[in-house]
């Protein structure tokens, strides 16, 4: 058993752990909600206040060229592809998720309208934005999104039929923390001459991802969870190279013109992925994701080889692999059981936790006791669940005891019945 003394030597012998240094967090808080808002990089400020100050308040139209603000949303690609298995010019910062998702599966599906082929497959799990896309992207198109379960994609009854133009996924699901396998869904996909859109929301900074080894086709992600990038930042899009000369981008704004500054009358995309992007960039945001991108990167330095991401995940997966062990242990008949997969190849960054009655109390309960995660409704299939992320950039391992204490102590005292936690809040 796992005990106190031990997780602090754990911590004491982890070479990651400067990495803490790099977040502003607020005193005494165990913040387990880096999959839902990554934390203020302490370099943010600072930036953000000098591209305000001093490159828009000073430079003002001259910054496009002299701050390289034109620049911005092919440079951070360049970032966030060396934590995607991305090579540089192949992914760019713009837009939001959602907006990204429109315009990769409009690609996709431009790319196979004239199979014959009219089927979107997605997982009924799947983050709702990304079904209310593909819901509506079909019906303008004409094609039809059937929702499946995950263990319908590979054996004899697979959904990946002569039917299917696009398989599009989330890697990690946002409520289990289920992780697909990306290279054989795709190869399988493949097989089946369908087409991949994989949504790297809850695995771009959080797990290794191998886009190109994967041999995927269309892949979005997020900035502002495990990339720190702040509230609602610039999110980002990638295509395989195989398509970036040809695909088609539905909102086909200026900025993704081959020449913006030529004013022509007439649309002519930009040669890559430069023609994902729609109008004038957000700058100031863009710089605070830049701020969080770093932190993420500056997990090189543990890895030289393998990446920022080797080194996350060794520790990433020690995190989560205690944080079950202590909660199976410590919290033994309290009516929890685990969600998320045991098995490494399996699992995400965090770790969900179902419970019939009380999820979300419970998880008001430690939010009061500055232990912070979050709460997701179940379905017909899962009872409501209680849902920890763990970002091992700044989370250590007595963080994990500490967290698992409080549960215990929250469903041993019965706590979390208290009025006051019971009161749904508009965001959960
Ligand atoms: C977080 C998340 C999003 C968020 O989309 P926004 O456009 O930023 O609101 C989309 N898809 C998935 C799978 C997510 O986890």
């Amino acid at each position: 058993m796992t005990t106190l003394e031990d997780c602090r030597a754990l911590d004491a012998q982890d070479p990651l752990r400067p990495l803490r240094d790099q977040f502003t967090l607020p005193e005494g808080v165990i913040y387990l909600d880096g999959n839902s808002l990554g934390v203020l990089p302490t370099a943010a400020p600072a930036r953000i206040a000098e591209v305000v100050t001093l490159e828009w308040g000073q430079g003002l139209i001259r910054s496009w060229n002299t701050a390289s603000w034109f620049d911005l949303p092919q440079r951070l690609g360049d970032k966030v592809a060396r934590l995607i298995g991305a090579a540089p010019g192949e992914v760019v910062c713009t837009d939001s998720t959602s907006v990204n998702l429109y315009k990769v599966l409009f690609a996709a599906l431009s790319q196979q309208k004239d199979t014959g082929r009219k089927l979107v497959v997605s997982e009924r799990s799947n983050f709702p934005t990304d079904l209310y896309i593909a819901e509506s992207l079909c019906r303008e198109r004409g094609f039809t999104l059937k929702l499946i379960e995950a263990d319908e994609l590979q054996g004899p009854g697979s959904v990946l039929t002569d039917e299917v133009a696009v398989l599009m996924l989330t890697h990690v699901n946002y409520r289990t923390g289920a992780m697909h396998d990306m290279k054989a869904i795709t190869a399988a996909a493949h097989a089946a001459g369908a087409l991949t859109v994989w949504d790297l929301a809850h695995s771009a900074g959080a797990v290794p991802v191998a886009l190109n080894e994967s041999n995927a086709d269309y892949a979005i992600g997020c900035g502002y969870k495990y990339l720190n990038g702040g509230p609602g930042a610039p999110a980002f899009a990638w295509v395989h190279t195989r398509h970036a000369g040809r695909f088609e981008q539905p909102l086909s704004g200026w900025w993704g013109h081959a020449a913006p500054f030529e004013f022509t009358p007439h649309y002519r995309p930009a040669p890559g992925v430069g023609r994902y992007l729609c109008g004038t960039q957000p700058i100031i945001a863009l710089a605070g994701l830049e701020c969080g991108l770093d932190t993420v990167l500056a997990a090189e330095a543990f890895d030289k080889d393998q990446g920022a991401m080797a080194a996350l995940r060794a520790k990433s997966l020690a995190l989560t692999d205690l944080f079950i062990e202590l909660v199976e242990e410590r919290c033994a008949g309290q009516g929890l059981a685990l969600v998320t997969p045991r098995e490494h190849a399996q699992r995400g960054s965090q770790v969900c936790l179902s419970r019939g009655e009380g999820a979300y109390a419970i998880v008001q309960a430690l939010i009061a006791r500055d232990v912070i995660g979050d709460y997701r409704a179940g379905d017909s299939q899962m009872p409501d669940i209680l849902r920890f992320g763990f970002t091992p950039l700044y989370i250590g391992f007595e963080d994990v005891w500490n967290a698992v204490e409080h549960l215990v102590q929250v469903l041993e005292s019965g706590e979390w019945k208290r009025e006051e936690f019971n009161r749904k809040n508009a965001v959960t």
